[in-house]
């Protein structure tokens, strides 16, 4: 695992080894994403004769045009030709950016899709780092890795907040789109969940298991986008698991996940049950964009996401809370799950469902409104959508319930969270 791949023209180190490492306030240079600045990622499929492989285009100031301390938009757009290749696999290769970033000596890379973080650190100032070097990494590693199913690779990475927000825009529709390739599949309907172990190099012990209706946590990965990276690489990161007898249709907890994830996390865990957070809950890792966690004076739960960087009413920001819980950690009360997971079917069913949420960041409320709704429609709540508090409500417990009873949210008539 630690060999240092070399044949990259980059002026600073790369490999492996350096995928852990941090980029710490001191060192810190200049920095895009991270709830200071818009950071987003696309990777797209072209036709052959539109684009020249090897070609990296950096539109916008480079970081030699950055003071310390300044923030710069980053858009990082990648387009793909091939005759193998299918917009099926635009998401697994758009997920390799986290770790192939984070193989750059003295750069961090953190998230995925549209709330992507890039901190690059003096001392790769020092050596010459260019953000076109990025691009340099993805075309390299991607041929490298992925051969099999591409033949070109042209990135261009944007900087100018224009360009950004334009990628960001056509970027969002394209997640949506992928997002609901899976919208109409359930957990039995089929025999076969998925394993994610992308993120053990962070996270030792995690293993994401993902089910049709249980999207990876880092919102970059379904079912399908799972099932279209084990046929591009099939001793990779994305096992079939067979479902196996099923133990608590109730939780969520099948007998041939446990023996997977005991056996995928070397024994640390030993079971863990999809559906719930507040009995041993899938383990978290430190990309989920959302971690729910559990409000016992309002009888409900709350999650907040990753861009939202204020106070919530567990006591913790988001930041604290994926700290504590992002080593890889079944963590009862807590789970780290995707925004698109909030409104799918099985979301946390076993402890209620979403007729427990009651605060949400107005910011993540707003993305999913629409979806909101319509759960409320099916599930006989209307207006369900406004009884959510948000921090224009309160960012306590003492602070919300009062407004929950107004609304008469139904997380208040519900048996009791914690039984
Ligand atoms: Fe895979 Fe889970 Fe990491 Fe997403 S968060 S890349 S699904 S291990
Ligand atoms: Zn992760």
């Amino acid at each position: 695992l630690k060999t240092i791949v070399s044949d990259i023209d980059i002026p600073c180190a790369f490999g492996p080894a350096y995928e852990g490492e941090r980029v710490r306030g001191a060192d810190l240079h200049c920095q895009a994403g991270g709830g200071k600045t818009q950071c987003t990622e696309l990777v797209k499929m072209a036709e052959m004769n539109e684009i020249e492989d090897g070609k990296v285009i950096l539109d916008g100031p480079d970081v030699t045009d950055l003071k310390k301390g300044d923030t710069f938009p980053l858009g990082i757009y990648v387009q793909v030709a091939g005759r193998e290749f299918q917009p099926d696999f635009e998401p697994i290769l758009e997920r390799q950016t986290h770790h192939l970033v984070n193989y750059i000596q003295s750069i961090m890379h953190i998230g995925q899709r549209d709330i992507a973080w890039v901190r690059i650190s003096d001392a790769a100032i020092e050596k010459g780092f260019s953000i076109k070097d990025i691009g340099v990494v993805l075309h390299a590693k991607y041929h490298q890795d992925f051969g099999k199913i591409l033949d070109k690779v042209q990135v261009t990475l944007m900087t100018n907040k224009e360009d950004v927000d334009k990628l960001t825009a056509r970027a969002r529709a394209e997640y949506k789109t992928r997002d609901e390739r899976v919208e109409k599949m359930t957990d039995e309907d089929v025999e076969v969940f998925y394993s994610c172990t992308l993120c053990q190099s962070f996270a030792p012990n995690h293993v994401c298991s993902v089910s049709p209706e249980r999207t990876g946590l880092c919102g970059a990965y379904n079912w399908m986008d799972c099932k279209a990276s084990y046929e591009i690489n099939p001793t990779g990161p994305n096992q079939p698991i067979e479902k196996g007898e099923c133990i608590d249709p109730v939780l969520g907890q099948w007998k041939g996940v446990n023996d997977f994830v005991y056996k995928a996390s070397r024994g640390a865990v030993t079971h863990y049950n999809f559906y719930s957070m507040v009995i041993d809950p899938m383990t978290t890792c430190g990309c989920c964009e959302c971690i729910a966690a559990m409000l016992p004076s309002c009888n409900g739960v709350m999650t907040v996401n990753r861009d939202y960087a204020g106070e919530t009413p567990c006591g913790m920001k988001f930041t604290t809370l994926a700290g504590v819980m992002g080593g890889g950690a079944s963590s009862p009360g807590f789970v780290g799950h995707s925004k698109f997971n909030i409104t799918q079917k099985k979301f946390i069913k076993g402890d209620g469902g979403l007729h427990r949420m009651v605060w949400m960041p107005k910011i993540l409320k707003e993305e999913i409104k629409e979806r909101i709704e319509r759960y409320g429609e099916e599930n006989g709540i209307p207006g369900f959508y406004d009884m959510i508090a948000d921090e224009t409500v309160g960012i306590t417990e003492e602070e919300i319930l009062p407004y929950l009873q107004e609304k008469g949210h139904p997380a208040l008539s519900m048996p009791p969270i914690i039984g």
